[in-house]
């Protein structure tokens, strides 16, 4: 089967001692492993079978794996296919991707993953380490699943064509390359923003970004931007919540509650500790330096050539009923995660994580978010 790693040509990766952070996730063992994992006598005790498939346990509610103490895995020769793949993902939708996944802080180890002279050094092969997959699953499995997500996009694109709905992607993927700089400050996402949601419909045809320049700024950026984060971070039980796994390798979960956000460290057994607590209207918004918006602007290009950020979009495209043009759904979606890259930049800045790179430490926070919002296509 062809597997496109074309996002990870000339990245390498080298993993960290004492991160695990790729541990905290419920780990699914894939049907063409599941004999042999089931067969493994270092495993037994650790594995859950259910409804839902086989899993690795976890330790007390919502904590890390099972298998992990002292964040070194204790059974690394037998572990699951997701252990081996991980940080490089394979998405099955149209095709099959392999995708570089930036919360891995082994992928900014050697440097910026996006930096050509860091990217050859030492480390791990990661257009080499996605193909390995291949021989561990096999073709059919590959097929299989190929088959069964073709056949979603399928569905997506006649209920489109049934809408009249316009789904070109060139123009659109030409003008988000466009207005990626201006998407890295405030002022720029204010514009976008602007454009997506308000102005739309006094626009008769896709906007260039020379017209987008030239708009009003979006009222209220701080409350949609406190919005998106609700959204994210929002939940009674600091389980389901995202980690940001610091320089120093501490778990970090922030916690939004009313108007509170409460700050706790977790450990391995996922057992909390409440660090502090502050009002939400206390994360200032406030755009990067130069530097950190060199790097969101070569994150947001890799989203753009990320099959996933294309089936979140198909997404809200559905949920909107395609009722909203597609152009502004696109420039609405990279402006939120613009707005929401700086917020969370502006969040860790807050509570003392700061950092040389912050939009690095803030897409090590955000990217296993970004990559779970569709709901086509999945994950290998
Ligand atoms: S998240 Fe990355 S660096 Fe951390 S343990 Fe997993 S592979 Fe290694
Ligand atoms: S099996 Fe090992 S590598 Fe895999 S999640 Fe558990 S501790 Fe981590």
């Amino acid at each position: 089967m062809d597997i496109d790693t074309t996002l990870c040509k000339g990245m390498s990766y080298q993993c960290l001692e004492g991160c695990g952070a790729c541990c905290l996730a419920r780990v699914e063992v894939l049907p063409p492993e599941q004999n042999r994992v089931q067969g493994e006598e270092d495993l037994e005790g650790g594995l859950q079978l259910s409804q839902e498939g086989v899993h690795l346990k976890s330790k007390g509610t919502g904590g890390a794996c099972y298998f992990l103490t002292k964040r070194r895995c204790s059974v690394y020769n037998t572990r699951p296919h997701y252990c081996r793949q991980y940080p490089v993902p394979i998405m099955a939708g149209e095709r099959l991707q392999a995708i570089p996944l930036l919360s891995c802080r082994g992928m900014w180890s050697l440097g910026s993953p996006f930096d050509p002279e860091c990217q050859t050094e030492g480390g791990d092969d990661l257009a080499a380490h996605g193909l390995a997959c291949q021989d561990r699953l096999g073709d059919k499995f590959f097929k299989r699943e190929l088959n069964r997500t073709r056949g979603e996009m399928n569905r997506f694109r006649k209920a489109a064509k049934r809408n009249g709905y316009d789904l070109d992607l060139e123009p659109v993927t030409q003008l988000i390359t466009d207005i990626i700089p201006s998407l890295c400050s405030l002022d720029g996402v204010s514009k976008v923003l602007f454009t997506s949601n308000i102005a739309v419909e006094d626009l008769d045809d896709i906007p260039s970004s020379a017209q987008i320049a030239s708009m009003d700024k979006f009222p209220e950026l701080k409350d949609l931007a406190a919005e998106l984060a609700r959204t994210s971070l929002e939940g009674d039980d600091m389980d389901d919540l995202p980690v940001f796994t610091d320089e120093s390798f501490g778990w970090n979960i922030f916690q939004v509650l009313d108007d509170s956000i409460n700050h706790a460290q977790m450990d391995e057994d996922g057992t909390t500790q409440m660090a502090r607590s502050i009002s939400i209207n206390e994360v200032p918004l406030i755009d990067l330096d130069n530097s950190a918006k060199e790097t969101m602007a070569k994150y947001l290009n890799l989203l753009l050539r990320r099959d996933s950020s294309w089936a979140g979009i198909y997404t809200q495209a559905i949920s909107m009923e395609f009722e909203v043009p597609f152009w502004a759904i696109c420039t609405n979606h990279f402006a939120c995660i613009a707005l929401e890259l700086i917020w969370r930049a502006n969040l860790l800045r807050t509570f003392g994580f700061t950092s040389s790179d912050m939009a690095r430490e803030a897409i090590i926070y955000m990217d296993n978010d970004i990559l779970e919002q569709s709901e086509f296509g999945v994950y290998l």
